[in-house]
C-alpha cells in the first residue's frame, strides 16, 4: 500500500488572476524547506499539494516542516487507491484498522473531483460506510459525533483515504516572497520573535537586525540571538541577520544625556540605524515588538518619541495584545526557551531607575542635541556584521 502526504493551502484560492504566481511561490518554499530534511516529489493540483516522501522513516519531519511552510493550512497522511470502488474499499480497510480498531463511532464523508468517476460523493460514503461498518463489527456509525471520520477523495489520478483526526494543522497565511521584503529589529527577549513570525507569515521576506553592546553583553548573548533567528529561519528560510556594535553610542548617550531619558533616545538611534540598513537592503517597513502599556519605553507618548525618527512604515503587530498571549505564541512557535535564557540584553545593561513614562519630542530632542547623532549612526553602520542564518 503506498502513502502520500496531502497538503492544503487557504488563502492563495482566493487570488484570482494571481494564483498561479503564489502557487509556484509556495512551490518553490515547500522545496526549500525540505530539500535538507528528506527527498521528496512535490507536485500541485486542485489546490492541493501531493508529496511523495521517497524515504518512508522522514514522513514524520517532512509534516512536521511542511506545517511551518505559510500558505498552507493542514497536512495529512493519505493512503493511494486506484480509483475504483473495490480497490478503495479494500486500501480504506487495511489503512484505517489502527484508526477503527480504536473508536466506537464513525462516519465516511466522499468528495468526488472527478466528475467521471461512476459513483457521486453520497454514494461512495454509503458504500464505503456500509463496508467498514460490517468488517468492524464493534463500531457504529454515527453521523453527528463520530470519534473518526474517514475521508475518500476521488481525484484526477487516483482516489485517497484517510482519518480526518490525523490531519495536523499549517501555519496558514501567504507564502514568503508574496509581500516583499520587512527588517525586524530583532531582541533576544520574548516579544520581538513572535512579531517577526506574524508579519513572515503574511509573506513577508524578513531581514534581522540586532543591537549587540560587546563587553556589556556576552557572546552568549549573541548566540541566543542567532538561536532565535534561526528558529524563525524554519518558516521563513535563510535569514541575513544584520548585527550592529551599540556599545559606544551607548556610552555617549549615558555620559551626555539626561538618565531619565536613555531608553528612549537609544531607542531611536535603534531605529534611525534599522531604517538606514532595510533602504539599504531593499526592504520596505521595520518590524518591532512593542505593545501598548507593557513597560514605560511602550507608552503611547513613548512610542510616538520613538517612532518619530522614521519615515517608513513601523509595524507593530503586537501593539493590543497581552504578555500571555505573546507569550503562547511563542511557546508555538518555538523560541521561548530560547528568549527566556538569561542572557543580558543590550537595553538591560543601561537601564535608567526612573524612566519617563509621558515624555514630550521637544524634551528629548533637546537632550538628544548634545550628541553628534550622525557622526555615531555612520560609526555604528561601519561595524555592521553580516550573519547569514539557516534554519535550525
Ligand atoms: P522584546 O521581548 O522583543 O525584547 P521588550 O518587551 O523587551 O521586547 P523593549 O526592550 O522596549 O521591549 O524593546 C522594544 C522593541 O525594540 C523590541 O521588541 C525589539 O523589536 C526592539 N529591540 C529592543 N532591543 C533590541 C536589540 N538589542 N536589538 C534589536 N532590537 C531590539
Ligand atoms: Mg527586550
Amino acid at each position: 500500500m503506498k502513502e502520500i502526504l496531502l497538503a492544503k493551502y487557504g488563502e492563495i484560492i482566493l487570488k484570482g488572476g494571481n494564483r498561479p504566481r503564489f502557487e509556484s511561490m509556495l512551490m518553490n518554499n515547500i522545496a526549500n524547506s525540505i530539500k535538507k530534511v528528506a527527498d521528496v516529489k512535490a507536485r500541485l493540483m486542485q489546490a492541493t499539494i501531493y508529496v511523495d516522501v521517497l524515504e518512508e522513516e522522514k514522513t514524520d519531519l517532512v509534516m512536521e516542516r511542511l506545517a511551518k511552510v505559510f500558505g498552507i493550512v493542514s497536512v495529512t497522511r493519505a493512503a493511494v487507491c486506484e480509483k475504483d470502488i473495490e480497490d478503495i474499499k479494500r486500501v480504506a480497510k487495511e489503512y484505517l484498522a489502527p484508526d477503527l480498531e480504536a473508536a466506537s463511532s464513525f462516519k465516511v464523508e466522499a468528495k468526488r473531483s472527478d466528475k467521471l468517476f461512476p459513483m457521486n460523493s453520497m454514494e461512495i460514503s454509503k458504500e464505503v460506510g456500509g463496508f467498514l461498518d460490517d468488517e468492524f463489527p464493534h463500531i457504529k456509525a454515527d453521523m453527528h459525533h463520530p470519534e473518526r471520520t474517514v475521508r475518500v477523495e476521488v481525484r484526477d489520478f487516483a482516489a485517497y483515504v484517510y482519518c480526518m483526526e490525523n490531519k495536523i494543522k499549517g501555519q496558514g497565511g501567504m507564502p514568503i516572497g508574496s509581500g516583499s521584503k520587512a527588517t525586524l529589529l530583532l531582541s533576544g527577549g520574548i516579544d520581538s520573535p513572535v512579531a517577526g513570525h506574524m508579519i513572515a507569515k503574511r509573506g513577508v521576506e524578513i531581514d534581522a537586525v540586532n543591537f549587540f553592546s560587546f563587553p556589556y553583553t556576552s557572546e552568549r548573548a549573541k548566540e541566543k540571538v542567532i538561536e532565535l533567528a534561526s528558529i524563525i529561519a524554519q518558516y521563513t528560510s535563510k535569514i541575513n541577520l544584520y548585527v550592529v556594535p551599540f556599545t559606544e553610542i551607548q556610552l555617549a548617550i549615558r555620559d551626555n544625556c539626561p538618565e531619565e531619558h536613555m531608553t528612549l533616545i537609544m531607542r531611536r538611534f535603534m531605529m534611525r540605524i534599522s531604517e538606514r540598513l532595510a533602504r539599504k537592503h531593499k526592504s520596505k517597513a521595520l518590524i518591532t515588538g512593542e505593545s501598548v502599556g507593557q513597560v514605560a519605553s511602550q507608552t503611547l507618548a513613548a512610542l510616538d518619541v520613538t517612532n518619530a525618527v522614521v519615515d517608513m512604515p513601523i509595524l507593530q503587530p503586537l501593539i493590543g495584545m497581552d504578555k500571555i498571549e505573546v507569550v503562547d505564541r511563542a511557546r508555538e512557535l518555538g523560541t521561548f526557551e530560547t528568549s527566556i535564557l538569561p542572557y543580558e540584553d543590550c537595553c538591560t545593561v543601561f537601564t535608567p531607575k526612573h524612566p519617563t513614562v509621558n515624555p514630550k519630542r521637544e524634551n528629548i530632542e533637546k537632550s538628544e542635541s548634545r550628541l553628534d547623532v550622525e557622526k555615531l549612526i555612520e560609526e555604528a553602520l561601519a561595524g555592521v556584521e553580516l550573519i547569514e542564518v539557516y534554519p535550525q
